[in-house]
């Protein structure tokens, strides 16, 4: 496994194995490891003959009040996980490399990014799509894997890929949940053990959701508003937002149809949570 710290150095790689015929896969972190993220590497491993891995805490996506200043790392635990996946290039980029002074170029897609999180968190597409844009250019990757953890994110990347005609196959992985339902998360680490319990309530609140629709609820207020009694009967949470919407476009909807997505996020003490769940059938491309 080679790490590579410096821009020209991973694109130099990238074009020697480019030009030996060689197909890329890619996955994007923010570092601090967990098996979520082990698992779109394992899926790289088996789609590609090469597997490159960034790890890179992207202040641009952080708004002001956001703790970009005490999000978790551990370099040492990383890179000894990303070994043992078989990943075989680990790009560390430095955050003045990435944005060295004068910097003012961004990349934004408009409408979908201005729902769910997007309300919440102004300007965190932006900055993740920008990144990627980078990130895709230095590494030039053939498959781009992301998590559907963050689903809003994989959608985002989708149309961004499909609207600037990148030769990227982006492809979306199922969450990863430890054994009690909970979402993998490096954000998990901030948890209490008491919080850690009120975590689980998105999730529940998921579960409840999808019973709620196979019982043939088709209300989308009636069944937000039970998750919400849901999330609010357990200790340390205040709702962010739980939203049913076209699974596409994003737009809430007021109906259940075939597909939609069930997407929220809480606040468990200072900590963000996001989950969501598709009700229906598979997601469409
Ligand atoms: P992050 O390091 O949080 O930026 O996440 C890097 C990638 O891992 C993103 O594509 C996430 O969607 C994905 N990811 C994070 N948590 C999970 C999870 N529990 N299951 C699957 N993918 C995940």
């Amino acid at each position: 496994m080679e790490i590579i710290d410096s821009i020209a150095r991973m694109k130099e790689r990238s074009d020697e194995l480019i030009r030996c015929g060689k197909s890329i896969a890619f996955v994007p972190t923010m570092g601090f490891l967990h098996d979520g993220h082990l698992e779109l590497m394992r899926i790289g491993r088996k789609q590609a003959n090469v597997l490159v891995i960034s790890i890179f805490v992207n202040p641009t996506q952080f708004g002001p009040a956001e703790d970009f200043g005490e999000y978790p790392r551990d370099m040492e635990g990383d890179l000894s996980k990303a070994k043992r996946v078989g990943v075989d290039f680990v790009f560390i980029p430095s955050l003045e490399e990435m944005y060295p002074d004068g910097f003012q170029t961004h990349v934004a897609v408009e409408k979908i990014t201005k729902y769910l999180c997007g309300i919440s968190r102004p300007g965190h597409f932006q900055g993740v799509t920008t990144v990627v844009s980078k990130l895709f250019h230095i590494i030039k990757p053939h498959l781009a894997i992301f998590g559907q953890k963050d689903f809003q994110q994989l959608t985002v990347i989708k149309r961004m890929v499909k609207d600037l005609n990148m030769d990227i196959e982006v492809i979306g992985i199922p969450t990863v949940r430890e054994s009690d339902g909970l979402a993998m998360s490096s954000r998990n680490h901030y948890l209490s053990p008491e919080q850690r319990r009120s975590a689980l309530s998105l999730k529940k609140s998921l579960d409840m959701a999808h019973h709620m629709c196979s019982q043939g609820e088709k209300d989308a207020t009636k069944i937000k508003k039970a998750m919400e009694k849901l999330i609010l009967s357990f200790p340390f949470t205040e709702i962010d937002y739980v939203a049913i919407c076209d699974p596409i476009t994003m737009e809430d909807i007021d109906t259940l149809e075939e597909q939609s997505l069930v997407a929220l996020a809480v606040r468990v003490g200072k900590t963000r949570l996001i989950d969501n769940a598709l009700i229906g059938a598979s997601i469409r491309n």
